[in-house]
């Protein structure tokens, strides 16, 4: 075994194969994977090795386009065969409501462009003899699906790998990682010692244990699952006789299967709902090459479906039983990247679909090590998506549930209830009371909307049973005075000698003096968006920055590695330690008066200004900024002066009528104003100027801020897209998010967010488009549940435009 190299690749499962082929496709030969038995010995040698392309986030889905593309060639290059079966699929709907899913889901591929088309149940039957079309509303067929050989595939990547120059050694299991100081990791294996630069986890079924290497604990848990494979079917080789093709593949959702042909039978496994966690606690390491015991009795239900809507099955003889255990995150999506507060110690674990998804994991890896950037909005994918809440017990509830709903529909007003309530804050009870709805965003229970009494949330695709609150909630934020919980938001506190300077360089836009906030973009090498915050300078040597909530941990591992080594700068994320409060709209000043003796007119404390002060008995840092658009404050205080400060807002704002707001209401309420938010507009796709934050982004001042040459190059090129407001001709239901917008019969652009605007009472759709036709007027089209409704261009902001109320 070599004794130094730059890059262990701890796990030889297609995932660790991967992203060693990638190392040393892009340039970096002297590679290692370490593999503790043979290769493809934890989950990927008994997977059914099927893959497609279809993902509801269009940013996923490149990845798997990118992953079955990549078949061909490491097939081609490494010249082992792979077993490839590119049969095409079908994904079938029993219900209306499945059926409309399919159509958005389908919907989000066509600016990507998808190939996926809808077809009937008969057209369905016709491609796929075995289905029972009674049985069926309708599908999706995709082109582009199949399944592979397993063991081929993974060693198709190695001998990839190994002819570009990487090492593989088998039989060499990692028992311990310690990193020294200067940054370099010694890999302690049971036949010696490697020292590297980086490590990469792909460890798969140990995944867990080998982050508890380095005291991590990674939310990924591994799953039964089973397969049945049937003896040979005389309705399977009279098809492939008369057609001389396979049967195609087949995810049918409400029966929660799918199936596939297998030599001359067919192989059906299920998403069961009584799911069984495997080694919930910790994998044995003695475990191998073996199966699980098989219980069909639990799976029965499943089975049953399945047999009714595919017949021809109750006649065959099962031949064989898999049970196999393959590894989840909480939300079903691989975790990949750097971990937060470690040097070059990768993630590259948790990957549920192996042979969709591996390529895909491994380019944006090997991207990320080698150029210090994925390449690719790969935030769904990343290992920074979840903070320390992510508990092993955490990760035990949300895998269970995502399993078992992994066929389920997920309605766009859909909270899932796993894990809840995890964190709360100190008004929670009183929130509740009031008839909240919650939704949990990054472990917080969030306030959604106000349900009157005997109202409840309606899970459906188009407006349901909160649309009249949530019109209320808007419309008293504009008449008069609205309240609501902002504790979700990140907050940082940045603080000592060196911050002012710091920040400077990492954030793009020009620092407020004491006393003020300022909209700061952040942007990454490229001069791609990758956080928009508000940042208050309270006293030149700490400022508090606000960001998305769901992102703190991302932000955190930018920040932190972008820190001085001088000690002149330090950087807390505060979590809840500091929770907020907003009020908003045209009484919200008078409700401020009354709780100070300052002065709290417009000259005294103009728009974005902030100050330390008290508010009634309570110590605060009271902002003069709103996302609602409107005259408003965000409040900040400690959390134990939390409920103070919310019965007195709301005692002293009853003479103007203050009632609470949810989310969704600050929804309507910002899309009235074209206000954009991270993960939607703002993602490190876009450029400043392609998203409008040009003007806070500050070219002219003296720090060189990272990002700086590419936002110069972007505004010389003016960039590709724009970043538009529609307003839709919408029916029942308003857009969610990745619908494609057409301009002139042809998909040009997508929808980032959206939604209705109560108040102005039209449907709103924000989107990118290309810069040439971002000015027309008219001729737009935006699909909603696949119909094409007219749109046009609100070039506008459809409240206030010249933002008289929240400057006032
Ligand atoms: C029954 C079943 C059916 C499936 N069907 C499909 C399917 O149709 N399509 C699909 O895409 N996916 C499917 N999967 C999932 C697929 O198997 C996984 O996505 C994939 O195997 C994940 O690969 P991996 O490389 O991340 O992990 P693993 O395959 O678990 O590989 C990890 C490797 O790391 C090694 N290792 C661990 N710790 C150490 C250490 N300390 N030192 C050295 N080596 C170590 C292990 O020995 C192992 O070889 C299925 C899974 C099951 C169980």
């Amino acid at each position: 075994m070599k004794s130094h190299t730059r890059v262990v690749v701890i796990g030889g499962g297609v995932v660790g194969c991967s992203v060693l082929y990638h190392l040393t496709k892009f340039g970096w030969t002297d590679v290692v994977l370490l593999e503790r038995s043979e290769l493809t010995s934890g989950s990927t040698w008994h997977a059914a090795g099927g893959m497609h392309t279809i993902n509801g986030d269009p940013n996923v889905a490149k990845l798997q386009k990118y992953t079955v593309e990549l078949y061909k060639e490491i097939e081609e290059y490494s010249g082992q065969d792979i077993g490839l079966h590119m049969t095409s699929g079908l994904m079938l709907a029993a219900t209306k409501e499945r059926f409309d899913w399919m159509k958005s889901l389908l919907a989000k591929g066509k600016y990507a462009g998808g190939e996926a088309t809808l077809i009937s149940a008969q057209e369905a039957y016709e491609m796929m003899p075995l289905l029972d079309p009674k049985q069926f509303v309708g599908a999706v067929f995709d082109p582009h699906e199949g399944h592979l050989d397993p063991y081929g595939t993974t060693h198709a990547y190695a001998k990839s790998a190994k002819k570009n120059g990487a090492e593989i050694y088998l039989h060499t299991k990692v028992e311990d990682l310690v990193q020294l100081e200067d940054g370099t990791w010694r890999v302690i294996t049971d036949k010696g010692e490697i020292r590297c630069e980086h490590v990469v986890n792909a460890a798969g079924l140990w995944a867990r244990e080998v982050g508890r290497m380095v005291g991590l604990e990674l939310p990924v848990l591994a799953m039964e699952h089973m397969y049945l494979i049937t003896e040979d079917m005389p309705e399977v080789i009279d098809f492939n006789k008369t057609t001389g093709k396979e049967l195609m593949h087949c995810v049918d959702f409400d029966g929660e299967i799918y199936i596939r042909q297998e030599r001359n039978g067919m192989l059906m496994g299920t998403y069961e709902k009584d799911c069984r966690p495997w080694s919930p606690i910790e994998t044995p390491w003695t475990f191998g090459h073996e199966l699980l015991a098989e219980d069909l009795e639990r799976i029965t239900n499943e089975l049953e479906i399945g047999f009714r809507h595919f017949p021809a099955f109750n006649n065959a003889g099962i031949r064989r039983i898999i049970n196999g255990p393959f590894t989840f995150s909480p939300d079903g999506n691989p975790l990949v990247g750097p971990v937060r507060g470690m040097t070059n110690y990768w993630s590259a674990c948790a990957v549920m679909a192996g042979f969709s998804q591996g390529g895909g994991v491994g380019l944006a890896l090997a991207n990320w090590i080698i150029e210090g950037d994925p390449g690719f909005d790969v935030f769904a994918m990343d290992v920074c998506r979840y903070g320390d809440y992510a508990t092993l017990a955490y990760t035990n509830a949300k895998v269970r549930e995502n399993y078992s709903r992994r066929f389920s529909i997920r309605y766009p007003n859909e909270e899932l209830p796993g894990a809840r309530p995890l964190l709360t804050t100190p008004i929670y009870d009183k929130l509740k009371s009031a008839g909240a709805v919650f939704g949990a965003s990054y472990g917080l229970e969030t306030p959604l909307w106000f349900a009157p009494e005997g109202v409840e949330d309606a899970f459906s695709w188009r407006r349901s049973t909160d649309f009249e609150a949530v019109g209320r909630e808007a419309k008293v934020v504009r008449e008069s005075v609205g309240l609501m919980e902002t504790s979700g938001f990140a907050k940082y506190m940045v603080s000592g000698e060196g911050s002012r300077a710091w920040l400077d360089h990492m954030l793009a836009c020009k620092l407020p003096e004491v006393g003020r906030m300022a909209l700061a973009p952040m942007l990454n090498d490229a001069g791609k968006l990758i956080g928009d915050f508000t940042i208050a300078n309270l006293d030149d040597e700490d400022f508090l920055i606000i960001g998305s909530g769901i992102a703190e941990d991302y932000h955190m591992r930018w920040f932190e590695q972008h820190l001085p080594d001088d000690g002149s700068v330090d950087i807390e994320a505060l979590n809840l330690n500091l929770v907020g409060l907003s009020i908003a709209g045209p009484k919200s000043r008078d409700v401020i008066a009354k709780l100070t003796h300052l002065d709290v007119s417009d000259a005294a404390l103009p728009f974005m200004a902030i100050r330390e002060m008290d508010l009634g008995m309570a110590p605060v840092i009271l902002g003069r900024v709103s996302y609602t658009g409107d005259l408003g404050y965000e409040i900040w205080m400690r959390p134990e002066y939390q409920r103070y400060v919310f019965d007195t807002l709301m005692e002293a704002g009853a003479e103007f009528g203050i009632s609470l707001f949810g989310l969704r209401a600050l929804n309507a309420l910002r899309l009235e104003k074209s206000f954009g938010s991270w993960s939607r507009e703002y993602r490190p796709l876009y450029g400043p100027l392609e998203a409008g934050l040009s003007r806070f982004v500050a070219l002219k001042k003296e720090a060189s801020f990272i990002g700086k040459q590419a936002a110069l190059e972007e505004k010389l090129s003016g960039g590709t897209l724009r970043l538009r407001t529609f307003i839709v001709e919408a029916k029942d239901a308003d857009v969610i998010g990745d619908e494609p917008i057409s301009y002139k019969g042809e998909v040009r652009g997508w929808v980032t967010s959206g939604g209705f605007a109560h108040p102005s009472g039209v449907s709103v759709a924000i989107g990118y488009v290309p810069k040439e036709i971002a000015d027309e007027m008219d001729g737009w089209g935006v699909e909603i549940l696949g119909e094409i409704l007219p749109a046009r261009l609100q070039p506008l902001s459809l409240f206030d435009a010249n933002g008289s109320r929240m400057r006032s």
